[in-house]
């Protein structure tokens, strides 16, 4: 059987993640809530002497959904947009025969 490959979209938003890890209480409701697998808990502990929230950006969307979830509102999601930039996908030999039929009909 032939394997099947699907080409995978390159992301148009970006999602950035800040979280004020010093009044995180490590309750990890925003990590369970994160589709993408983005946050875990750290290794170390913070002021409070919890494990804290800690996002990987590669992965983040900017879905928002952590932020929503946080009861102590700690985290603050940035969107950016990926540049975009115009690819011309048409096969060279389509458009000059589109050309043609274009000139033709004028
Ligand atoms: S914004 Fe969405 S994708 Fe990004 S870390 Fe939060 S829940 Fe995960
Ligand atoms: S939901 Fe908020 S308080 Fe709970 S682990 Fe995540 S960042 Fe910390």
């Amino acid at each position: 059987m032939e394997a099947i490959t699907t080409a995978v979209k390159p992301r148009k938003v970006k999602g950035k993640v800040e979280i004020e890890i010093q009044r995180c209480k490590g309750c990890e409701l925003c990590t369970v809530e994160c589709k993408e697998n983005a946050l875990s808990l750290s290794d170390s502990i913070n002021i409070k002497g919890y494990r804290y929230a800690v996002a990987n950006n590669d992965l983040c969307t900017g879905c928002i959904n952590c932020a929503l979830v946080c009861p102590d509102a700690v985290i603050t999601v940035y969107r950016t947009n990926v540049k975009k930039q115009k690819v011309d996908v048409t096969p060279t030999d389509i458009r000059d025969q589109l050309k043609e039929n274009i000139a033709g009909s004028l």
